[in-house]
C-alpha cells in the first residue's frame, strides 16, 4: 500500500494544477485519472487569455487552436450582430482562447508529472475515507484494487464526484445541462461568418439557455446549455436533452453545415453551478473539494475552467502551507461575491431573455464587457446594478412603446 502527502482524484484542469502546485512545493504526490490520457472531456473548451497567467509554463501554441476575437450573436439564429471584444484602440487587447480539452488537460497532467507528481491514469476511485490523522482512498484498474493513503486528499473529480461523498453536503446541487457535437470543418469553405477568430452564440433557441459555435483547428463545436438557475437539476428535465439537440441542429442548418442526423454523436455532461457558498471542505481538513466537484461553475456562462484552475491552486497551496481549515474561506474571498452577483444576473437574463438580448448583449461594448467578466477583468457585482439599471429602463420603454 503507497503512501502519500497528498492524493488528488481527477486529472482534469483543477486536479493537475493542484498536482503540479504540491509537486512544485515539495509534496510527494499521487494524480489519479479514471480515463486513460489523452481523454475527451465533454466542453466547449473557450477561455479567457488571462488563463496564460496561471500556467505561464505552457506554450500557447501547443494548446490554443484558435484565438477569438469577434462574436456573433443571434436571436433565433436570424440578424446576426459581429461585434468585436476590442471595441476602442485604447482597450487592452483580449481575446478568447480555443482549445480542445484532451489537449490541454493532457498538456496540464504531463505538467503535474513533470514537477514530480505521480500520474497514475486508467485508476478509478472507488472511494474516499477519514481514518484517523490520514485519508484512506480506494481505487481501481481494469485488472485490479488498489489502496492508498496520504496525509491529505484533494478531490477534483468533476461533476460526479466520489470525493465529495466524505463531506456529506447537505444542500441539492443545482444542475445545469450541457451538450456538444464536434463538427469536422475546413476554414475557408461554407458560410461567410464560419472564421476562426468568430465564436458564435444563439440566445432565442433554447429556454433558459443558449447555444454556441466554437471554432477548433479543424472543427467546430457546436453546443448548447440550459440553465435554470432556480431549478434545481435540469438532467431531470426530459424536455432538456431533446430542446438542446434542436439547437444544435437549428445551428448546423442556420449555417449551411452539412451532417447525416443518424450518425452524429451528441456528448452531454451535467454542470453543478455555484448556488451560494458551502463548506467545502472536511471538518479535520483533510479533504478539500476544487473545480466541479466543489461546484464553482459561473451560473451565468456556465464557464469552468479558469475557475478549476484558480480552485485547485488554492486547495494544492492550502496543503503545502498547513492550512486547509481556512480553504473554504480562501475560496469563497474569491469567488462568492461575484459568483453570487452572476447568479443574480442569471436569474434576471434567463427571465427575459429577449430584452437582456436587446438591451444587454447587443449593447455596443456588450461583447466587451461579456469578455472583461469571463476574464475577471470587471466584477459581476458592479455589472448587476448596471444591468439592472439598463433592464429597467428598458422595460418602461417597453410598457410604453405597448401602451
Ligand atoms: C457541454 C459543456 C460545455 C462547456 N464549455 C465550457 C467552456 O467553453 N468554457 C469553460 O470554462 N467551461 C466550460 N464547461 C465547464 C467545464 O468543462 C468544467 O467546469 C471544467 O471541466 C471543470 O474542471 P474540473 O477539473 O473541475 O473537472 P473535469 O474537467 O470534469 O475533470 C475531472 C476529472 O476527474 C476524472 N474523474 C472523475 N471521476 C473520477 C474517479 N472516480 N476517479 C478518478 N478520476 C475521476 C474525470 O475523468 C476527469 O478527467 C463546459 C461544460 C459542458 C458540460
Amino acid at each position: 500500500m503507497a503512501n502519500y502527502d497528498l492524493i488528488v482524484c481527477g486529472a482534469g484542469p483543477a486536479g493537475a494544477v493542484a498536482a503540479a502546485t504540491a509537486a512544485q512545493a515539495g509534496l510527494h504526490v499521487a494524480l489519479l485519472e479514471k480515463h486513460t490520457l489523452p481523454r475527451h472531456k465533454t466542453c466547449g473548451g473557450g477561455t479567457p487569455m488571462v488563463m496564460q497567467n496561471l500556467v505561464r509554463d505552457l506554450v500557447p501554441d501547443a494548446i490554443v487552436e484558435s484565438d477569438v476575437l469577434l462574436m456573433r450573436h443571434t436571436w433565433n439564429f436570424a440578424e446576426p450582430h459581429l461585434a468585436p471584444i476590442n471595441v476602442s484602440e485604447t482597450d487592452r487587447k483580449l481575446s478568447i482562447w480555443m482549445m480542445q480539452r484532451s489537449v490541454f488537460d493532457n498538456a496540464l497532467a504531463q505538467r503535474a508529472a513533470h514537477a514530480g507528481a505521480k500520474l497514475l491514469d486508467g485508476v478509478a476511485v472507488r472511494s474516499v475515507e477519514l481514518e484517523g490523522d490520514r485519508v484512506r482512498v480506494r481505487a481501481s484498474t481494469k485488472e485490479r484494487e488498489l489502496t492508498a493513503t496520504a496525509r491529505y486528499v484533494i478531490g477534483a473529480d468533476g461533476a460526479n464526484s466520489v470525493t465529495a461523498h466524505v463531506l456529506k453536503r447537505r444542500r441539492p446541487p443545482t444542475i445545469a445541462l450541457g451538450m456538444e457535437v464536434e463538427h469536422p470543418h475546413t476554414w475557408g469553405s461554407g458560410h461567410s461568418d464560419l472564421r476562426p477568430e468568430i465564436a458564435h452564440l444563439e440566445y432565442g433557441a433554447v429556454k433558459y439557455g443558449y447555444a454556441w459555435v466554437f471554432p477548433k483547428a479543424d472543427h467546430l463545436n457546436i453546443g448548447a446549455g440550459v440553465f435554470r438557475p432556480q431549478y434545481g437539476d435540469a438532467r431531470r428535465d426530459r424536455a432538456a436533452r431533446g430542446e438542446l439537440q434542436q439547437a444544435i441542429f437549428g445551428y448546423l442548418n442556420a449555417l449551411h453545415l452539412k451532417y447525416n442526423p443518424d450518425t452524429i454523436r451528441f456528448h452531454a455532461h451535467p454542470l453543478p453551478v455555484w448556488s451560494g457558498k458551502e463548506q467545502l471542505h472536511s471538518p479535520d481538513g483533510r479533504v478539500l473539494l476544487a473545480g466541479d466537484a466543489a461546484r464553482l461553475i459561473n451560473p451565468l456562462f456556465g464557464d469552468g475552467i479558469l475557475h478549476a484552475v484558480k480552485s485547485g491552486a488554492i486547495a494544492a497551496t492550502c496543503v503545502a502551507e498547513g492550512t486547509t481549515q481556512r480553504y473554504s474561506d480562501r475560496i469563497h474571498a474569491e469567488f462568492a461575491a461575484n459568483f453570487d452577483a452572476a447568479l443574480r444576473l442569471a436569474q434576471l437574463f434567463y427571465r427575459y431573455p429577449s430584452l437582456c438580448y436587446k438591451y444587454g448583449v447587443n449593447h455596443p461594448r456588450g461583447t466587451r464587457l461579456a469578455t472583461q467578466l469571463l476574464a475577471g477583468e470587471l466584477s459581476f457585482t458592479h455589472m448587476f446594478s448596471r444591468a439592472l439599471r439598463r433592464l429597467q429602463s428598458g422595460l418602461l420603454g417597453h410598457s410604453a412603446s405597448a401602451r
